[in-house]
């Protein structure tokens, strides 16, 4: 096994902080050993570490977003805690755990070492439905964005094949005929399919 370049490890002056790999190994079948010589980033000092840490484990996760699910793994320590709730990264998506499964219970939390499954929502995206007036009919739209992205009204929202403008937005308790609303606060914009010009 290859030594990583650099480790956070705990320096008595500097605290846990980066400490580059100057020479050392990783061994080890159930733990990961790493023996070496490291230096801390902050004061510089040079000193030989002895570091043992669980080996990680893939614990299964079906992450849904829209009306998709897609199941993947995630890599875990074994005996890292899991909470519904908790935020996780996977690769560059953001993801919070829904639920979680243990021997075919679900339980709000567990070590991850007893999860059979994990259940996940992306939360870096999220779906605004936009109803829009076409002149005789209204169609629904999904407009995908971040969750602290703001809508305002007066907006004009590419949707493609056409452009509408956002004439109210509706949120669990006030219907915004004036200003703004974060997108993961609206529960419905309404608007209508704007004119395109034909040159620019
Ligand atoms: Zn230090």
């Amino acid at each position: 096994m290859v030594a990583p370049s650099a480790l956070v490890l705990h320096c008595d002056t500097c605290g846990d902080v980066p400490h580059r790999v100057l020479r050392g190994k990783v061994s080890g079948k159930d733990e990961v050993i790493f023996e070496g010589v490291v230096k801390c980033s902050k004061c510089e000092q040079v000193r030989s570490v002895m570091t043992r840490e669980p080996r990680p484990i893939q614990v299964p996760i079906v992450v849904s977003f829209l009306e998709k699910s897609e199941r993947t793994a995630l890599e875990f320590s074994p005996d890292e805690e899991v909470d519904v709730g908790q935020e996780l990264e996977l690769g560059d998506t953001r993801l919070r755990i829904t639920a979680i499964e243990v021997q075919g219970r679900r339980l709000e939390g567990a070590l991850a070492k007893e999860v059979s499954t994990l259940w996940a929502k992306r939360t870096d995206r999220v779906r605004v439905k936009f109803s829009v007036n076409m002149g005789n009919r209204t169609v629904p739209h999904d407009v995908l964005a971040i969750p602290d992205e703001e809508f305002e009204v007066g907006d004009i929202v590419d949707l493609g094949k056409a452009r509408a403008i956002v004439h109210h937005i509706r949120t669990a308790h006030r219907t915004v005929h004036e200003g703004r609303v974060r997108a993961d606060e609206i529960v419905r914009m309404y608007g209508r399919v704007v004119r395109e010009r034909t040159s620019r």
